[in-house]
């Protein structure tokens, strides 16, 4: 018996980091009738709210370290856990470590990026590479899986994701959108069994494969513009 629908955004419901489309608002619109919607988002809750145009849902943001409520006035924060990174030095020195052993070791701007969550993002090609090199550098994203278990293992502190085009991304132990479901679920009283989590990076180190590899029921998206024919089930 399905009583949620949770979602990813970018590649999701969405292009990368764009708005949410006519289409598939419409498409939360109907489900929004029939079942509980939530967001289990990567990023902030208010840059998934700002991307959704205001769409009326929970959000869950940074794989759980932030969960925001939709109320009339607006989207209310109301868990915001930071995790402040203990040693950034280490922090380095562990990149550095990669760097050098992949031929990494020049790049633009800076070697790391701390956000204020406490996740870190090692971006391969630096902070300030070009668009467009980031954007041919790893399109099937071999390069990276190549050694994503390694920096896994360095970075055993966090749940590490090939994320974005040519960086992995960190987040502290244990959050990642398993976690954040699961907790949700304990929150707000779900059994796992009720939930339908609607994603499309399901593959090695992408930041949804923890649910993708759980128990949760999970929808593959492999396209945000068919959305409709994969849920038409539902709708
Ligand atoms: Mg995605």
């Amino acid at each position: 018996m399905v009583k949620v629908f949770a979602f990813d955004l970018d590649g999701t419901l969405t292009q990368h980091k764009t708005a949410l489309d006519d289409k598939n608002r419409t498409i939360l619109e109907k489900l929004a009738k029939q079942y509980t919607l939530i967001m289990v988002g990567a990023g902030s809750c208010i840059r998934i709210h700002n991307q959704l145009g205001g769409f009326p849902m929970d959000i869950i943001g940074n794989y759980g370290m932030q969960y925001a409520k939709y109320t009339l006035d607006g989207l209310k924060l109301v868990r915001d856990d930071v995790i402040p990174c203990a040693d950034k030095a280490l922090i380095e020195e562990k990149c550095n470590i990669i760097r050098e052993k992949y031929n990494f070791t020049e790049y633009a701007g800076d070697n790391v990026e701390y956000h204020a969550s406490g996740c870190v993002t090692l971006p391969l090609l630096g902070t300030k590479a070009a668009q467009e090199d980031k954007l041919a550098f790893d399109t099937d994203r071999k390069k990276r899986r190549a050694f994503y278990g390694e920096v896994c293992e360095l970075f055993s502190d966090y749940n590490v994701f090939v994320g974005g085009s040519s960086s992995f991304d960190m987040a502290p132990k244990p959050f990642n959108k398993y976690y954040a479901l699961d907790l949700w679920c304990k929150e707000n009283g779900y059994e796992h069994s009720e939930v339908i989590f609607v994603g499309d990076d399901y593959g090695i180190g992408g930041n949804d494969e923890s649910v993708y590899l759980s128990d949760f029921r999970f929808v593959c998206i492999d396209d945000y513009t068919r959305l409709d024919e994969v849920l038409s089930s539902w709708l």
